[in-house]
């Protein structure tokens, strides 16, 4: 079977949206204001959907990716709502491991990716019917099963992967094609950007996620938002994370 075309995949995605605007409000689009966030961004904000964008804004990303917040609302006059961690969560954290405790073990750097991620997603989502992310297949193996639409049994919600089936040479295209802002980091190595202190840049050839985490195991570089019961699940039934 070939594989669809751009046009194909854009009809797609926002048919997709458009089912989720239409179906499954109150929504909700997580973006961690990367590139195939962007993508996702300008297909809600063109079409003028009711789907609400957020982002996780942990404390620790970049300048490049806080500034991607003035750049949307300059592009489009939209107000991306910045979701912050609990400062007396992150004070006692800091206290127990040090600010870069996260490097001593998969379970320190799990606990600061609860308190900066995973308590502010649950407040991001609280009270809405879907969420959706801007994750791809081909990211890495712990997203090679993910499906468009899946059910999200930790947060009761239905979850909205619309990118699913996109290359990563479909998200570029589309960002040249529609002139649609993306952080400068990407043109800096970082295919993947998640905390500042926590990606790196990577070689040509490696995997896209290789910067993420990359002292550990690929098989457990996600954020903990996929953790079901203390393992890293991805199957169509479990939660997934907006990283
Ligand atoms: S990615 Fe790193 S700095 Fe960010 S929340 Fe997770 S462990 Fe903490």
């Amino acid at each position: 079977m070939s594989e669809p075309s751009l046009p194909e995949l854009i009809a797609r995605t926002r048919a997709t949206l458009e089912k989720i605007a239409a179906a499954y409000s109150p929504a909700v689009f997580a973006s961690s204001l990367a590139a195939e966030d962007m993508v996702l961004t300008d297909l809600i904000l063109r079409h003028q959907l009711p789907i609400g964008i957020f982002t996780l804004e942990t404390g620790r990303l970049h300048p490049e990716t806080l500034a991607m917040i003035d750049r949307i609302k300059a592009t489009y006059g939209y107000d991306v709502t910045p979701y912050q961690p609990q400062p007396e969560a992150v004070s006692q954290y800091v206290k127990s491991h040090g600010l870069n405790g996260f490097y001593d073990s998969v379970e320190a750097r799990k606990e600061c990716c609860h308190i900066r991620k995973i308590e502010p997603l649950n407040r991001a989502l609280a009270g809405n019917r879907s969420w959706v992310t801007g994750q791809r297949r081909a990211q890495s193996v712990t997203r090679a099963a993910l499906d468009v639409q899946e059910n999200d049994p930790a947060h009761n919600m239905v979850k909205f992967n619309p990118l699913a089936d996109w290359s990563e040479e479909n998200v570029w295209q589309y960002l040249r094609d529609h002139e649609v802002p993306y952080n400068p980091l990407h043109d800096q190595g970082y295919p993947s950007i998640g905390c500042a202190p926590c990606t790196r840049a990577i070689e040509p050839g490696e995997d896209v996620r290789a910067g993420r985490w990359w002292w550990e195991n690929p098989d457990s570089k996600e954020c903990g938002l996929h953790v079901v019961d203390g393992k890293l699940i991805r199957i169509k039934s479990q939660s997934a994370d907006a990283s």
